[in-house]
């Protein structure tokens, strides 16, 4: 193929300008992005030569090169990993193939600190090097192909890059960056080998430098044709806990998450028994954009006898658990082993489970510490994560009952961080259920009717705002023998939080009520499946209520929202005897009016919307006139 030149994709140019205009503050990630495209390729020439050893050709030992050139003010990155074919190189620099980048475009947002953290995240990690060149080159071969097979590619990172096809012997890829004027400081071993140590110790590979010397007579630093390794290049997790520092621990962390911040607890252990394995395991401190995003990549790597296998291998974690980023390396998987094989391994199932109990293990450790900045950092978790964990509850049923006691709400009585077990701890004498009531808001909730008696009598009700509480709470019915109870389902049963006194006398309310009952069944009876007098208010003079099992305003809503059609069920209207406004309903000639005005009161405050607005200002207003 002789020399073409063709044009960059439309994003990648967008990417390009992005790349190199808003991340010079942090310029040297560029070397990070290099070596761990270096480290990837060899990774995935390990992995194709598992069966087909033949790849290795006469050079078996994986290795990164750095080197620089004053003169020609060049530096060079070079590996003998897979190396790239020309339409590989064309398809792979040149065009977003890569569903995580096009994600990354639809993402961006213009904040540039923002923005730099995404390019970590969705590694569009090449097109750095034109932070600090303004030309690459790279030359490339593809293990297995001939020499004569070798491409060159090369671009100003501007609009277009060129190709040619070049003669090659050794296989893997070279990055040659032309540097920008003014980024000398990139020529120097000993700049180059801080980089190296702070960005790609952990990496698993050796990253070789040549060894320097000082020449008295040139009086200036000389290479010598000397190779040395400049990174550790154990796998953190192989070595034994007692060798490996906090920092150390941190900062792997950031390499493999592309957090600038520390994670909030880590635990690593090697497992033996049934299956064989070593873990290491995070919990970031803060929750990345896309946690939401139920699809999202796990963030936990697979490797087997220290051979990476892939990334974000969901079956080493359940979906909730998509927070959690790590390393697990098995000793008994084989290595040629796909995802669908994975979903099926028993050795899977075991490494799952057992992973699944040590996260669980560090945030109960956080969650029950007596220390402040360990129950600090449980409610930044909770913060953050504390849906996720919702989620968990109707998703792992083995573990249901330890995320119920991770859990942590708002009440009646606390803003936030109540746990099951506090609620407990305050139940009053008599009561047997925990109460709770699910509205959209914070305010609403706490504004609800239905909490007026609990409230005068001094009982805490939990306050489930967030969306998946009623999905969670189909999944959980009880706590340590206590149920869990609507206070705006079904009739109030205080059972023996109402003395015999107040039960009478409710009983004699209802009966002289009833004439006026039956007339407001009649007027509503399209509205209300029933009407009947209630001990739940004490303030409102109504509110609704739906029995035993149906679906509540707020679900109906919550699944109309997220498109579903669900009619919510036909609502109880419970009227407040005590209330003027209730009690004058008898002698009322506009009873009708007030009966709708009194229902379509009770929709507001649960926070519904009224099916005709208008109906109800005009009624309205005809009362205000009198
Ligand atoms: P990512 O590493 O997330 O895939 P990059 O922008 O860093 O994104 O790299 C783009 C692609 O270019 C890689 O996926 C890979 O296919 C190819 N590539 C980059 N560097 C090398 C290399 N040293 N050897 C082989 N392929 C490479
Ligand atoms: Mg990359």
């Amino acid at each position: 193929m002789s020399k073409q030149t063709l044009s960059f994709q439309a994003e990648v140019k967008q990417i390009l300008h992005l790349v190199t205009h808003s991340l010079y503050s942090n310029k040297e990630i560029f070397l990070r992005e290099l070596v761990s495209n270096a480290s990837d390729a060899c990774d995935k020439l390990r992995f194709e030569a598992i069966n087909q050893p033949e790849l290795y050709e006469d050079a078996p030992n994986l290795e990164v090169r750095l080197s620089f050139d004053t003169e020609n003010k060049t530096l060079t990155i070079c590996d003998n990993g897979i190396g790239m074919s020309a339409e590989e190189a064309v398809a792979n620099l040149g065009t977003i193939a890569k569903s995580g980048t096009r994600e990354f475009m639809s993402k961006l947002e213009g904040d540039q600190k923002k923005d730099a953290q995404l390019i970590g995240q969705f590694g569009v990690g090449f097109y750095s090097g034109f932070i600090v060149a303004d030309r690459i080159t790279v030359e490339t071969r593809r293990a297995g192909a001939k020499p004569e097979d070798g491409v060159r590619w090369s671009s100003e990172g501007t609009g277009d890059f060129e190709v040619e096809t070049i003669t090659r012997p050794e296989r893997g890829t070279s990055i040659i960056l032309h540097l920008r004027e003014g980024e000398e400081e990139f020529l120097s071993g000993w700049k180059l080998k801080s980089i190296v140590s702070k960005y790609s110790d952990h990496v698993s590979l050796p990253i070789l430098m040549q060894k320097e010397e000082w020449d008295a007579e040139q009086s200036k630093q000389v290479t010598r044709d000397e190779w040395a390794p400049v990174n550790k290049a154990a796998a953190l997790w192989t070595r034994s806990k007692s060798d490996i520092t906090e920092e150390q621990y941190q900062e792997f962390y950031k390499q493999i998450s592309y957090d600038t911040t520390n994670p909030l607890a880590y635990t690593h252990n090697r497992v033996e028994g049934r299956s064989e394995y070593t873990q290491l395991l995070y919990i970031p401190a803060k929750a990345p954009f896309d946690l939401w995003n139920r699809d999202k990549r796990g963030g936990v790597k697979l490797y087997v006898k220290r051979v990476f296998i892939m990334d974000d291998a969901e079956a080493l974690m359940p979906v909730y658990l998509r927070f959690v980023k790590g390393v697990i390396d098995s000793a008994d998987l084989p290595l040629n082993v796909s995802r669908e094989l994975l979903q099926e391994s028993r050795d899977v199932k075991a490494i799952r489970e057992g992973s699944t109990k040590r996260v669980l293990s560090m945030l109960e450790a956080l969650a029950d510490s007596e220390d402040d900045a360990d129950k600090a950092k449980y409610a930044a978790f909770w913060r953050d994560f504390g849906q996720l964990l919702k989620e968990g509850v109707g998703e792992d049923h083995a573990n249901a009952e330890r995320l119920a006691k991770l859990l942590r709400f708002s009440t009646t009585h606390a803003d936030e961080g109540v746990s099951f077990a506090d609620y407990v701890s305050r139940i009053k004498e008599g009561q047997e259920a925990i109460y709770y009531i699910t509205a959209d808001s914070l305010a609403a909730a706490k504004g609800s009717p239905q909490l007026e008696i609990y409230r005068q009598k001094g009982i805490e009700v939990l306050l489930f705002t967030d969306r998946v509480d009623e999905w969670m709470l189909s999944h959980l019915s009880e706590f340590d023998g206590h149920t869990l109870q609507s206070v705006a389902k079904g009739s109030v049963d205080l059972g023996k939080l109402q003395d015999e006194e107040e039960k009478k006398q409710a009983e004699q309310v209802a009966e002289t009520f009833k004439p006026v009952l039956d007339r407001l069944k009649e007027v509503l009876k399209d509205r209300a499946k029933d009407v009947r007098v209630t001990t739940r208010l004490v303030d409102s003079p109504a509110c609704l209520v739906v029995e035993e099992g149906d679906l509540s305003g707020h679900l109906a809503r919550l699944l109309k929202q997220s498109g579903q059609d669900a009619p919510a069920s036909t609502p109880i209207l419970e009227v407040n005897a005590k209330h003027p406004l209730v009690s004058s309903l008898a002698s009322s000639e506009r009873f009708d009016d007030l009966a709708h005005i009194l229902f379509d009161q009770a929709v507001l405050a649960e926070g519904g919307h009224l099916e005709d607005p208008a109906a109800y200002v005009r009624r309205v207003n005809a009362m205000l006139i009198g």
